[in-house]
């Protein structure tokens, strides 16, 4: 398609969007009187207008109910989480029986670790990205220490090339190649947090394989953005939040997947709950733990209803959307704020921003390097109603999203830093 810089064409691909009535199913925050226009569904998506009563339902079922809420609330509490795989199979790929909502994305991505990596003196090591999210880095490098190994010696880190900001998909590759023999555990996330770039997990799983080691992902800044199909990539394992582009509410439940091939496996190693246990026993309080043979086996405790009452009533929405659409939105999105930011470099006598998002691998997220001004744009935003996030040393991530951003917010996204940058 091509683009142009004028607020009539904006409108106009606002007007042909076929999901623009979904921004009227959600809060969109007030900033000066007006609706702001926000960028961070990234970090935070906003609340759907359901959500409310989604939880108030639950509040009033505990009220009516107490205990006997497991068995007679409207929808049970004692198999509430089993409305959730059929929900999320189209937004990671995954069969049902290969996803479960539970905990929080941290915890899982131990609990997934307890499982997966299991160093031995031959293997070790842990493939992953530079500059990971800090929580994941804290994770690899506990887990390390955990099985009483230096990080330093286990953990692995790809980075992008001297003056690029991009991480090659042949250094990874050869990276796990060149690690083979030692290598327990290859692990990216989807969609890297700081530059939005997005992994080629196809790829990277099938090179974890070939090197003999097992490959996960954390899909934080991957769910409810881009396509995913992990178990056709043949992925271990997986973890992600509900709280960013899956808009459950701060810290809201999170979800796992763990591939058919591993989850009748009764052996493998795991840390256990009840909740794991398998269902039909499950309340003789026995001991000798059994686990459920799907990825409900994982779990560790009783459901978190009220947490889990916000994400149904966020996935509801994607269900009703449907996520092809979305996938394609979300992309016209980011390829018109890519050509509104050239335009912005354009316009002026010297290169103002550096867009560090690979057009070509990207999701709803194009992160800009700022040349100039860096600080003084971003608060300027802020002033002018536009919540971006800004990440040091200077670093602007701007993520529309096509459940409620428009074409329009990006237009007038543009308007904005243009006359910021002009003065
Ligand atoms: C947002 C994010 C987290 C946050 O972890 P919580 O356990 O939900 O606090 C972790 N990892 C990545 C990659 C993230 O993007």
């Amino acid at each position: 398609m091509k683009f142009e810089n004028t607020l009539a064409f904006a409108k106009q691909l606002d007007e042909s969007d076929s999901l623009k009535h979904f921004r009227d199913k959600f809060y969109i925050p007030i900033i000066n009187g007006e609706e702001c226009i926000y960028f961070t569904g990234n970090s935070l998506g906003l609340q759907p207008k359901t959500t409310q009563e989604y939880i108030l339902n639950e509040l009033e079922d505990w009220a009516s109910f107490g205990v006997e809420g497991h068995f007679h609330a409207r929808q049970p509490w004692l198999s509430y989480h089993e409305m959730f795989p059929n929900l999320l199979t189209g937004i990671v790929g995954g069969l049902p029986e290969e996803i479960v909502v539970m905990n929080q994305l941290t915890v899982n991505l131990h609990l997934l670790m307890a499982t997966f990596y299991q160093p031995t003196k031959e293997r070790f090591k842990i493939i992953c990205e530079a500059k990971a999210f800090p929580s994941d880095q804290y994770a690899f490098e506990s887990q390390a220490r955990f099985h009483g190994l230096n990080p330093d010696e286990v953990i692995i880190e790809v980075g992008p090339r001297e003056g690029e900001y991009v991480i090659r998909t042949e250094d990874i590759l050869n990276t796990i190649k060149q690690h083979a023999d030692q290598t327990a555990l290859v692990i990216f996330s989807g969609v890297n947090y700081y530059n939005g770039q997005v992994f080629d997990m196809k790829s990277i799983t099938k090179a974890a394989h070939d090197a003999g080691a097992y490959c996960g992902f954390d899909l934080a800044h991957a769910a409810g953005n881009i396509e995913l199909h992990l178990h056709d990539w043949d992925a271990d394992f997986a973890c992600w939040c509900s709280y960013k582009y899956l808009n459950s509410g701060p810290g809201g439940v999170a979800g796992a997947f763990i591939h058919q091939k591993h989850i009748t496996n009764k052996n493998l190693p795991r840390l256990a709950g009840w909740w794991g246990y398998e269902k039909a026993t499950r309340f003789q309080m026995e001991k000798g733990f059994k686990p459920i043979a799907t990825a409900e086996g994982w779990q560790l405790s009783n459901a978190p209803v009220l947490s889990m009452a916000a994400h149904k009533a966020s996935l509801d929405i994607f269900e009703d959307a449907g996520m092809e659409s979305l996938w394609a939105k979300g992309q016209l999105l980011s390829d018109y704020l890519f050509f509104i930011i050239e335009e912005l470099n354009k316009n002026s006598k010297e290169k103002l921003i550096e867009v560090i998002t690979p057009k070509d691998a990207k999701g709803c997220q194009v992160s800009m390097l700022m040349l100039k001004k860096g600080k003084e744009v971003f608060e300027a935003l802020k002033n002018n109603g536009v919540i971006a996030d800004w990440r040091e040393p200077n670093v602007i991530r701007v993520a529309p999203v096509p459940l409620y951003n428009s074409f329009q917010d990006i237009w007038n996204f543009g308007n904005i830093v243009n006359a910021i940058l002009k003065m």
